[in-house]
């Protein structure tokens, strides 16, 4: 599974769980339409194209939030993506576009084969080329619709050659055609709650410290003195230009916070040369997690529900930083 918080820094993908989380819908239903291909009325005006949309829905099955599935597929050119195809039909011997469609006659007496209009006169259907009358539909001639013919080389056939032109003025045959799958995107019930853990929108959470002064990022990226890029759940700082006071980390699996957790966690908040450090978490944290956090002085907290979690984030950031304090300062 790729990382949650790496795939939350994509500001792409937090539109797309906010779009989802606030119109609470569990299944984007795919529209295919000609002017667009395909359309997400779900995600309606979150995106610029479609090609974006479906990108995200990838990422985000790619996670394993959102499960896809075939339900539908139209041709595309095999250059551009385009599925804006005309077909064009042509001689399957000499390659002539010079082709006409109608229903024919056989004259099965001498062999003959035209177009009916040519076959028939105010006195009956007669043989254009032998002059006989044709009597009996199945004895002595039959009748075959629409049959292709060629005005170059006058052949007769049932499958002429298909070529398909797309609006880029691509031309390619019916062998080099691709398949553009056409999905639908359900989420995954399994992974519902990763929605509203991952859209929880902590900057309103800390909105009371950013008030008093601090500077609060969500999701934060930080490079780390090894040059190392690092997503945090959240980061604060009491002077911008500096390197954040703290960094949170917000645990997103079902599972306990174990001591792999911590050590990850610890390292890349290290490498950014952050003092302080939180680990949030709603499904608890294991002993060896629990012991490894105490050594290196990361500051657990844990709990079910995100208000409660967060008054206890508040009031350990007012603790560590004295946010009132520091506003005194600064205006002085
Ligand atoms: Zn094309
Ligand atoms: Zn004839
Ligand atoms: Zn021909």
């Amino acid at each position: 599974m790729p990382d949650i918080l790496g795939l939350l820094a994509d500001e792409k993908v937090q539109r797309a769980l906010a779009a989802l989380k606030a119109r609470g819908f569990n299944s984007i239903d795919p529209i295919v339409e000609f002017n667009f291909g395909v359309k997400y009325p779900a995600l309606d005006g979150i995106f610029s194209s479609s090609e974006e949309t479906r990108e995200v829905l990838l990422l985000l099955s790619g996670a394993g939030i959102l499960i896809s599935e075939i339900v539908d597929n139209f041709s595309i050119c095999p250059r551009c993506q385009s599925h804006r195809l005309m077909i064009r039909t042509r001689c399957p011997s000499c390659g002539s576009s010079r082709l006409v469609r109608d229903n024919m006659i056989e004259h099965l007496t001498c062999g003959h084969i035209d177009f009916e209009g040519k076959f028939k006169s105010e006195e009956g259907l007669f043989c254009p080329n032998c002059r006989k009358p044709l009597l009996q539909a199945g004895s002595d001639y039959r009748t075959f619709s629409f049959l292709y013919k060629c005005l170059n080389c006058k052949s007769v056939f049932s499958d002429p050659k298909i070529e398909y032109l797309c609006d880029n003025g691509h031309v390619f045959g019916e062998n080099d055609l691709r398949i553009y799958n056409v999905m639908v995107f359900k989420v995954n019930p399994e992974k519902k709650f990763l929605i509203d853990r991952l859209t929880l929108n902590i900057e309103d959470f800390l909105k009371p410290l950013i008030d008093e002064g601090l500077s609060v990022k969500a999701p934060a990226v930080i490079y780390g003195r090894s040059g190392a890029r690092h997503i945090f759940s959240f980061a604060v700082w009491r002077e911008r230009d500096a390197a954040p006071s703290v960094v949170g980390h917000v645990h997103l699996l079902e599972r306990a916070v174990g001591a792999v957790d911590v050590l990850a966690f610890w390292a890349k908040a290290t490498d950014a040369n952050v003092e302080h450090k939180i680990i949030i978490t709603f499904s608890g944290v294991d002993s060896d997690g629990r012991s490894l956090a105490e050594a290196y002085g990361l500051k657990i907290i844990e709990g079910r529900n995100e208000q409660d979690i967060f008054a206890e984030v508040r009031s350990y950031l007012k603790e560590i930083l004295g946010a009132r304090r520091l506003k005194e300062a600064l205006v002085e």
